[in-house]
C-alpha cells in the first residue's frame, strides 16, 4: 500500500491541515486515493507570513547560492523519479511510462535550466544619461512573496514551471496545487525541506474559492501566478486590484487551431496529432484540438484521421502499451461527453471503442463539425478533435484569430512562404510549423487574449519574476 504525504508544508515543517478534507481520487479506478486536509484561513496566513520572513534572507542570497539549491533539488527529484512518477500516474491518471520518463524528467530539466538562468540574467544598460557625473544603474530585483496557483493536468510540471523561476530570481513562494492532485507536490515538498531554508517554498492545500482566494487576496502577496481556467484568471485580476495592488502572471485556457494547406504532408500531420491531440487524454492547454483543412484534401485527411483514432490505445496507466489514460474526474468525463453528444446534432462523430473499465475513461473521438459549432469554439479538454473544411487559407486564418483564445497553434504546408505568412499572422503566443506541441525549456511559453499573458519557461519567465529598478548616483 503506497503511503502519501497529505500534510501542508509551512515554514519548513509538515503540519496537518486544520480545514475540511478534500478527496484525491485515482481516476483509473474511480476510487479514493487519499483524503487531504485543507489549510484553514489562519494556516494560509501563516504560510504567507513565513514566506515574507524568508524573503528577507533569500532575496539577499547570491545567484550562485540559489543556483546550487536548484541543482540539488533537481538531483533529488531525479533520484526519486520512480516514486514521484508513480504518484503522478495514480493521482492524475497518466501512463506510468510517460509520467516517469517524460514529465518527471522535464521537471528535473526545468530546475536545472533555472539554476543556470539564475546566474545569467541579462544585464540592462548602465551609463551616464543626464550628465557625466550622474551614473545610472538598472537592477533586476526579486519582487517578494509570490502566490502560485497550479492546475491538475500536469500537477508537478506546472508547479515546477512556477516555483523554479520564482525562487531562482530570489522570491519566496506559497503555492496551492489543485485540490484534485495535491499528492506529487506534497511529496516534492519533502525535497524542499532537505534543500531550502524554511519559508522559501510553502505548499498549502484546499479548494479555489476559499483557500486559493484567501491566498491571492493576502496583503503581503506581491504577485499572483496562475495556471488555470479563464474564470479563475478573472478572480485573480479582481484580487490583484484589492487594497494592495499585485502583479499577475496568467496562463489560462486554449483551443489550438491546426491549419492545413492542400500541399501539407498528411502522413506527418496525422502521426504528429496522434500525440499532440491525445497525449494526457487531450487535457492540455495546447492540445491540437481543431483542424481547419482546405476542402480539396478534407476527405483524404478525414480517412487517415479515422484510422489513427481507431488505432489509439488507451486504458490503465500501468500498462506498457497505453498512449493515454482516464480523464481526471467523473465531472470532466461527463463534461467531455456532453460536448460530443451535443455535437452529434450538427456533425459526424467517429469514436474509438469504449473502454470496459470502472475509471473515468473516454474514447478518442473525431468530430466533423461546422465552424460555428460549440465543439469547435469552446475548450473541451478531452481526447476530442474537430475537423472543419475551409475554402482558402485566409478563411482558416480568420477563424483561428476570431477565437477568444491565443495560446498554441500550428500551420501545415510544404511551401515555406505559405507557412511563414500564416504563422506570422496568427494571434497566438506559440505557433508550430509542420509540427505541434513540442516544448523547449529555453523557449517562452505563454498566451494572448483570454489565454492570458506572461511567459513560462525560458529566461523570459525568470525576468517576469523580477522587478526592474533604476538607481542614480548624483
Ligand atoms: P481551474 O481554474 O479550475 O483551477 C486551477 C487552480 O485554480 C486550482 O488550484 C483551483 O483550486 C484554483 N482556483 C479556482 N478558483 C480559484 C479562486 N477563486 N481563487 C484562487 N484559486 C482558485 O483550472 P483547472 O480545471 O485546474 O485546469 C484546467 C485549466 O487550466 C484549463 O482551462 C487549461 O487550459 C488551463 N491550463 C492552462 C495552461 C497554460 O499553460 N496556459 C496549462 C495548463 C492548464
Amino acid at each position: 500500500m503506497q503511503q502519501f504525504e497529505t500534510r501542508l508544508f509551512i515554514d519548513g515543517d509538515f503540519v496537518l491541515g486544520e480545514g475540511p478534507d478534500e478527496t484525491a481520487f485515482e481516476p483509473a479506478l474511480g476510487t479514493v486515493l487519499a483524503s487531504v486536509p485543507s489549510a484553514s484561513a489562519a494556516q494560509v496566513d501563516l504560510a504567507v507570513e513565513a514566506a515574507a520572513r524568508a524573503f528577507k534572507r533569500w532575496s539577499k542570497s547570491t545567484p550562485k547560492e540559489r543556483s546550487l539549491a536548484l541543482l540539488a533539488i533537481a538531483d533529488r527529484i531525479e533520484r526519486n523519479a520512480d516514486t514521484l512518477g508513480q504518484i503522478e500516474s495514480r493521482n492524475a491518471g497518466k501512463p506510468l511510462r510517460y509520467a516517469r520518463t517524460g514529465e518527471i524528467a522535464n521537471v528535473v530539466d526545468v530546475f536545472r535550466f533555472f539554476a543556470t538562468a539564475a546566474r545569467n540574467v541579462p544585464a540592462p544598460a548602465a551609463g551616464n544619461y543626464r550628465s557625466s557625473t550622474r551614473t545610472s544603474i538598472v537592477r533586476r530585483d526579486p519582487i517578494g512573496v509570490i502566490a502560485q496557483i497550479a492546475p491538475w493536468n500536469y500537477p508537478l510540471l506546472m508547479a515546477a514551471w512556477k516555483i523554479a523561476p520564482a525562487i531562482a530570481a530570489g522570491n519566496t513562494v506559497v503555492i496551492k496545487p489543485s485540490e484534485l492532485t495535491p499528492l506529487s507536490l506534497l511529496a516534492l515538498a519533502g525535497i524542499f525541506a532537505e534543500v531550502l531554508p524554511p519559508g522559501v517554498v510553502n505548499v498549502i492545500c484546499g479548494n479555489g474559492p476559499e483557500v486559493g482566494q484567501r491566498l491571492i487576496s493576502h496583503d503581503l502577496v506581491r504577485m499572483i501566478s496562475l495556471t488555470g481556467d479563464v474564470r479563475t484568471g478573472r478572480a485573480v485580476l479582481q484580487a490583484a486590484a484589492g487594497p494592495m495592488i499585485k502583479r499577475t502572471h496568467l496562463e489560462l485556457g486554449g483551443k489550438a487551431p491546426v491549419i492545413v494547406a492542400a500541399d501539407a504532408d498528411l502522413d506527418k500531420l496525422v502521426e504528429t496529432l496522434r500525440e499532440a491531440s491525445f497525449y494526457n487524454a487531450g487535457q492540455d492547454c495546447t492540445a491540437a484540438c481543431r483542424i481547419f483543412v482546405e476542402r480539396s484534401i478534407a476527405k483524404t485527411l478525414t480517412d487517415k484521421l479515422e484510422k489513427m483514432v481507431g488505432s489509439l490505445v488507451y486504458g490503465k496507466p500501468e500498462r506498457d502499451d497505453v498512449e493515454f489514460g482516464p480523464l481526471i474526474s467523473e465531472r470532466q468525463r461527463d463534461r467531455v461527453a456532453g460536448f460530443v453528444d451535443r455535437a452529434r446534432r450538427d456533425g459526424d462523430v467517429i469514436q474509438g471503442t469504449a473502454a470496459d473499465e470502472a475509471g473515468f475513461f473516454y474514447a478518442p473521438t473525431l468530430v466533423a463539425a461546422p465552424i460555428e459549432s460549440e465543439i469547435v469554439q469552446k475548450e473541451v479538454f478531452g481526447p476530442v478533435v474537430s475537423l472543419t473544411p475551409c475554402d482558402g487559407l485566409d478563411t482558416a486564418l480568420d477563424w483561428a484569430n476570431a477565437s477568444e483564445y491565443g495560446l498554441g497553434s500550428s500551420v501545415w504546408s510544404r511551401d515555406t512562404e505559405t507557412a511563414l505568412n500564416l504563422a506570422n499572422a496568427l494571434e497566438y503566443g506559440v505557433t508550430w510549423i509542420n509540427t505541434h506541441g513540442v516544448m523547449a525549456t529555453e523557449m517562452p511559453h505563454g498566451g494572448m487574449k483570454n489565454s492570458g499573458y506572461g511567459s513560462d519557461l525560458s529566461m523570459q519567465s525568470l525576468i517576469d519574476y523580477t522587478q526592474i529598478r533604476h538607481l542614480m548616483f548624483g
